[in-house]
């Protein structure tokens, strides 16, 4: 089969992962004899170089185009300055609302075999496995009023937190459609007692719930989330919220599995047949940044963007069986001990380009005779979404 891919790796470690997902894709590509065809267009820092603007219109009408978006990561300390105009985050931005990627689904697992790289206590990561939700495309990073202002000889600046009802619907809508394929249990976080758009999310998650009456919904304060995270993580299963929150408890959740570099993201649209059903791309990107300590060292970690490329063979191609040997192929090199410097615990680790390889060699090896009968893209979608 043939697939049509935007490519945007952007800045600092972000070229650097998306090389070796590109080489996994070529494994997959010769081993299954499908086809995949790439546009590569410049997105952050680089295109604010290139062309003055974090991402331009072409880039954005090309991922539009395509069948799916696979993202590196955006910014770096050339661009930092917080007096300019146009800012390397300003891409990823622009890109979410045009492509409507309300939903932004974060695995959070922990690796049995990484458990002495997490700064938690062992038998605190027992059996953690649980999915956050971050609605991506309103909240505090999109509210208007956003400026900066000098009156009289004091600086002020304000941003806005502001949701409609269909915002908040369709977001909490997938929390609950996931949460009852799992173990039916939904955390929706909010700040209630102080945020008005909070006490409209947790009416609007109250609504949404009479049609789920088989998932139980947990209302939590987004501070006490952040301590739960911490000290009883397997207590989660689905969560879901706002932007701002979901951005940094999704980031605390990265870490308690041991490494930024690990794990995947994937933002939807839509999912077929259920929610807003579109022909709109989804974008996969790993959930580190751009890694501007470690960037040009070759000792960035590729497994977040080859899992988020996995994903996207899985949700936006149909392509299971293959995603599933990227994960196996994973799997198995963390098992057995193989690392990137991120994870090791002495110097004996691989670079960037060499776990890329070893992950590639590991699909290529292994036959498979089983694969699963065709399906159309939105049953697909459904069905591995909600698995
Ligand atoms: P970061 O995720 O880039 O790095 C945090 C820490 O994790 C660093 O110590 C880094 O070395 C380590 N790390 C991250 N990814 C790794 C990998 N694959 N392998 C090994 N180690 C890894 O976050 P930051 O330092 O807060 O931000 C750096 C830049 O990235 C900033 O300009 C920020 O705005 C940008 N950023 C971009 C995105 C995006 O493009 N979606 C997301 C977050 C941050």
């Amino acid at each position: 089969m043939n697939f049509k891919i935007a490519l945007l790796s952007g800045d600092g470690i972000g070229p650097e992962v998306t090389e070796e997902s590109l080489k996994i894709l070529d494994a997959v590509s010769k081993k299954y004899g499908h086809k995949f065809e790439f546009d590569y267009q410049d997105v952050g820092g680089i295109s604010i170089d290139k062309h003055n603007t974090a991402i331009t219109e072409e880039a954005l009408s090309k991922c539009l185009e395509s069948q799916a978006v696979l993202f590196g990561s955006v910014g770096g300390p050339k661009w930092d300055d917080p007096n300019s105009d146009v800012r390397p985050e300003d891409g990823i931005l622009k890109l979410r609302k045009e492509l409507d990627l309300f939903a932004n689904i974060r695995p959070a697992k922990v690796y049995p075999a990484l458990s002495n790289s997490s700064p938690l206590k062992k038998e605190i990561l027992e059996n953690v496995d649980f999915i956050i939700i971050r609605e991506l495309t309103s909240g505090l990073y999109f509210g208007e009023p956003k400026k900066r202002w000098v009156e009289g000889n004091k600086r002020y600046a304000v941003d806005t937190l502001k949701y409609d009802e269909d915002e908040v619907r369709r977001v909490v809508k997938v929390g609950f459609e996931m949460a009852r394929k799992r173990e039916k249990k939904l955390h929706s976080l909010d700040k209630m007692n102080v945020m008005a758009s909070s006490r409209l999310w947790r009416e609007i998650a109250e609504e949404v719930s009479k049609d789920y009456p088989d998932v139980e919904l947990i209302h939590m304060l987004a501070d006490n989330a952040a301590m739960q995270i911490i000290t009883n993580p397997s207590d989660f299963d689905v969560l879901v919220t706002e932007n701002t929150f979901g951005d940094i408890l999704s980031d605390e959740a990265a870490v308690i599995g041991g490494s930024m570099g690990m794990l995947p993201s994937a933002s939807l649209s839509s999912i077929p047949g259920i929610i807003e059903d579109n022909s709109k791309p989804a974008l996969y990107e790993p959930i580190h940044g751009s890694a501007p300590d470690i960037a040009g060292k070759g000792i960035a970690n590729p497994i977040a963007s080859i899992l988020s490329t996995s994903m996207m063979l899985k949700w936006s191609f149909g392509l299971d069986q293959e995603a599933e040997e990227i994960e196996n192929a994973v799997n198995t090199l963390i098992e057995k001990g193989v690392r990137t410097k991120d994870l090791s615990e002495n110097d004996n680790f691989l670079t960037t380009n060499q776990m890329g390889d070893e992950i590639y060699k590991l699909i290529k090896s292994v036959s498979y005779t089983h694969l699963r009968a065709h399906e159309t893209r939105g049953n697909l979608v459904c069905r591995l979404l909600l698995e």
